[in-house]
Formats: structure tokens, sequence, C-alpha cells
């Protein structure tokens, strides 16, 4: 928004918007480089959530800066097109130079991290296979903390129940401010904070806008396992300055529940992982599995491997009948028996609603939730076709064949892995509806390697800054569990260092 005299209520050097850790690590290195910061945040302090928080607190730290470049290249391709790159090339190699050293700037710091060994969700790419993993002790909520602690030793200020509307330009189209309300009980204030040298837009996602989803996303709907206060008004406010959008249709999501009572979805544990993970020795790969599952779409068919694609099994669900008008995978159905069942929560419990913050308390067994009518449960397949409003023969003739593959331990119609085939054989057979989601969408303001955010024609708008996952620097394929936190701290940093400038 245009302004042609500016009164200030406030000012300071440089002044975020949204407090998670995208602007936390960018407010923390601008105030080591000498910058007077302040973080606008809508949210009380009290019961604050963010996506932040409420992550499983795990970020990508590549070995070295070669693998991390080569990992981020290879993601950002569209095989055949070799110049078309999702994210430009200084950009890819600001991120693997940063991100290779994230670990030591939270080390440095204080923060009680611990390596997280763990291939990336593509090994098959350059790279994928090498990219290491540190995780903070408390998961999302210990990162929210060390990032509370150090902002506070550095003296960056936060004014909580403050929300920022418009950014403020002056004649030559420059930020330098920002149009925020404060609240106070039932008392609404607009006040207008100047930024002496830039604006930092990091308000998150637009996962909780459902017309922006609707307009953006390649499925409809796509639910969010993250906080409800993330509501797409850094693209708004982007738009009104005239920043150019990039990565609007990526995501990185999968299957969710959802489930009316709640504005936030959970993350499926198809297999009962948390529980099985207490295994003396487990790790990721070893964990053994000891139910069986799979996924059927409307027409009781399945239609994927069901090797769980953590961040982009959302692809494959945007296939939409143009005589019924619906997505024939939306919702799809999770289909297990009796041993899953005994395998603890079916919902993730290491982050998200269910997680640590405990937003919602999960059933060890699961039964309050079957109470709830949220799982169907039935001693037959085809009574419970009936009880979800499929048909009837076509899951059962699925779920046959399924068994049969699990016996001759080979699945031919979608390669699934062995350790896998477990057959469907455990009454009551059990059932949970699916939908597209996960935990935050990519696309906003499109940024360069400083960070700065970029005009119609690409240059960049003056005084103006993004950080975190709001127009992040992943486009279709995300590099796996860590790369948003990882965007934070290495695009953080950078942003950090720029606007101290
Ligand atoms: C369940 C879950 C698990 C995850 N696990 C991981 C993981 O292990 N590793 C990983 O890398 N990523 C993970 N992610 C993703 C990652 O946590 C987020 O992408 C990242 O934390 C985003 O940080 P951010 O600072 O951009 O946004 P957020 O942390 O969401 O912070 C945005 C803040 O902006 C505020 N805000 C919004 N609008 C305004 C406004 N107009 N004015 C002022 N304030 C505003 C919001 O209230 C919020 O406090 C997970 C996400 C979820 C939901």
């Amino acid at each position: 928004m245009l302004v042609r005299s500016a009164s200030w209520d406030k000012t300071a050097d440089v002044v975020a918007i949204g407090y998670g850790a995208g602007s936390g690590v960018a407010a923390i290195t601008a105030a080591e480089n000498g910058a007077d910061v302040l973080i606008l945040e809508k949210q009380p302090r009290e019961g604050h959530r963010t996506n932040t928080n409420m992550s499983g607190g795990i970020y990508i730290t590549p070995y070295d800066y070669q693998v991390g470049l080569e990992y981020m290249t290879a993601l950002c391709r569209v095989a055949g097109f070799p110049n078309m790159l999702w994210t430009d090339r200084a950009t890819i190699r600001t991120w693997a130079e940063y991100a290779a050293t994230g670990a030591q700037w939270v080390k440095d710091r204080g923060g009680n991290i611990f390596p997280n060994p763990a291939p990336g969700e593509h090994p098959q790419l350059p790279g994928g296979a090498d990219v290491g993993k540190h995780r903070f002790r408390g998961m999302g909520m210990g990162l929210a903390r060390f990032l509370d602690e150090v902002v506070k030793a550095k003296k960056v200020s936060v004014a909580y129940e403050t929300t920022a509307v418009h950014l403020l330009t002056n004649l030559r189209g420059r930020v330098i401010g920002v149009e925020a309300v404060e609240t106070a009980g039932s008392r609404k204030k607009r006040v207008r904070i100047g930024a002496n040298k830039a604006v930092i837009l990091a308000p998150g996602g637009f996962e909780h806008d459902e017309e922006i989803k609707l307009q953006y996303l390649k499925v409809y709907p796509t639910w969010s396992t993250g906080t409800e206060f993330n509501t797409g008004d850094g693209i708004r406010m982007g738009i009104e300055v005239g920043a150019q959008m990039w990565h609007m249709n990526c995501v990185s999501a999968r299957f969710v529940f959802k489930f009316k009572e709640y504005p936030w979805a959970f993350a499926c544990d198809y297999l009962g992982r948390a529980q099985l993970a207490k295994a003396p020795g487990a790790t990721e790969e070893s964990i053994p599995v000891n139910s069986g599952h799979i996924i059927v779409d409307r027409d009781g068919k399945r239609f994927t491997s069901e090797n769980v694609k953590g961040h982009c099994l959302f692809y494959e669900l945007p296939v939409f009948d143009t005589h019924r008008l619906m997505y024939t995978r939306v919702p799809s159905y999770f289909i297990f028996d009796s041993r899953r069942m005994a395998n603890g929560p079916l919902a993730a419990v290491t982050s998200g609603p269910a997680g640590p913050l405990r937003l919602y308390n999960w059933s060890p067994d699961n039964s309050k939730e079957i109470e709830r009518g949220w799982v169907k449960t039935d001693n037959t397949i085809k009574g419970l076709a009936r009880k979800i409003g499929l048909p009837a023969d076509n899951l059962d003739r699925t779920v046959r064949n399924f068994n049969k593959y699990c016996a001759a331990g080979k699945d031919p119609d979608f390669s699934r892995s062995k350790r896998e085939l477990l057959p469907l054989d455990s009454p009551p057979y059990c059932a949970m509806e699916l939908w597209p989601g996960g935990p935050n969408t990519q696309g906003g303001p499109r940024r360069n390697s400083k960070g700065q955010i970029l005009n119609a024609d690409g240059n960049p708008i003056p005084g103006l800054y993004g950080a975190g996952e709001l127009g992040s620097v992943y486009g279709m394929l995300y590099p796996g569990g860590g790369g948003n936190l990882t965007e934070c701290f290495a695009m953080g940093r950078v942003v950090g260092e720029n606007v101290a400038k």
C-alpha cells in the first residue's frame, strides 16, 4: 500500500512478519549483524502454535556442499528439459552452502541437536542417498524453545497479537513499513510500523486458506497438519506490492486423516511405527513390519504401491472424473486389520496435533477414535465396504488379490516392497478415510539467492525479503523430512545477513 507521508507508531531497522523458524533465524542473524529487529506475531504468546513448534524438529544437513548441490539440482529437474529448473541455480548454490553448515550454526548457539542419519526421500537421485539430517531434542517444541532463548539473548523484540495486514511502500516502490492490527482483549487498533532497513515476510504458508488452495493446488481439498493461523496472509500482502509468485502448486503432502471436529489434520502412522520403534535397537529401516494394509480409491481399487512416499504421494492424487465431478482418489481409504490396530495410535504422535503439543490426545488403543466413528470396523470385508460406502465386490476382490500377492511374495500390480506384503486376514477389518494433506505449502512470493522478493520483471522489490515456507526454495519435489526447517535455517541466515547491510 502506497503511503505518501508516513508517521510511525514505532520503528525498527528490520520488521519481520510472523514468528516461526523462518523469521526467528533471520531475526537472530540480523541482530547478530547489528540490526535492531522487531517481530510481529498475530497470535498471543500463550498457546502460540506454529508449524515450527508442531514439527518433528528434523532438518537436513548435507555432509558437504557438493552433496547438497547435486541433490537439490536433481530435485529441481523435469526429465527431458535440462534448462527448466523449478529453482534458479544461484539459489540452489546458496541453499547448499548454508544447509551444509546448518548444524554448526545451531550448536554454536547452544541448540540441543543430535544426528539423525537417514537418506533423502529420493535416494535414487544424485546426492540423495548421502544427505544427512539432525534433529532437535524435544522435536519442534525443542526447536521453538531454542529460538526463543536466542531471540531473547540477542534482544530481538516480539510484538504478539499484532497481525500484519499491508506492506507499506513509498513513491519509489520501496517497502518502508507494515500496517498491522494490534489486539488487546476486544480492542483492536491499527498501527503503522516503520522499517529503516527492510521488512521480512515470513507468516507461513496458505495451509488454512480454502480459496487459495482451491485455485492453486493440484487437488482439493488439501488439509494441513499444522497451525490454523497460517492463512495465506503473505500471499495477499505480496500480491499487493507486485510480488511474483512461484512454487504455488507445490506442496509437501501425502494422505492425512481429517475430522470435522478439528481444524488440523493428523498424519497417518500406517504401520504403528511409533510403537514398533520401541523395539530395542530399532532404526527407521530395521523397524519390523508386522501388519498389512492397503490404500484404495473410491471404487475400492488400489492405485499405488503404498510404500509411503513421505512428502509427494500427493502428486498421485489429482485424478478428476469430469462426469462425476470428483477426484476418484479423494477420499481414499486406509484398509487394515486387527494386527495394525494392536500396534498403537493410528495417527502420528511425534509431531502435529497429536504430537508433543497435545492439541488432541489420541488414545493409545484407538478406542476413543472408534467410539467417535473415525475408524469403521467389521468382521467381513464386504460388511466394511458397505459401512464406508464402497462397492463391496470391488473391495473384496482387491483384498483377495492383495492376499494372494502376499502369499506369492510379489505384487505384480504396484511392486510393493516385500517386507510390506502382509495379508489382511485378522478380523475385525478396519477402514479410515484418507484425504490429501500434510505439513505445509511451498508457494509464495518468489525470492532470489539473497532472499529478496522479486517483482513481475524479476527485479528485487526494494526493502522486501522473504523467509520460511512462504515462497520456499522447493519446487515439485521435496528433499525429504527436514527440508523446510533447512529452508528456515539456511535461507533465514542468508536473509538475516542481507537485511542488516
Ligand atoms: C506436523 C508438522 C511436522 C513437520 N515436521 C517437519 C520436520 O520435522 N522437518 C522439517 O523440515 N519441516 C517440518 N515441517 C514443516 C516445517 O515445520 C515448516 O515448514 C516450518 O516450520 C515453517 O516455518 P515458518 O517460520 O515459515 O512458519 P511457521 O512456523 O508456521 O510460523 C508462521 C507464523 O506466522 C504467523 N502469522 C501468520 N500470519 C501473520 C500475520 N498476518 N501477521 C503476523 N503473524 C502472522 C503465524 O501465527 C505463525 O506464528 C512440519 C510441519 C508440520 C505441520
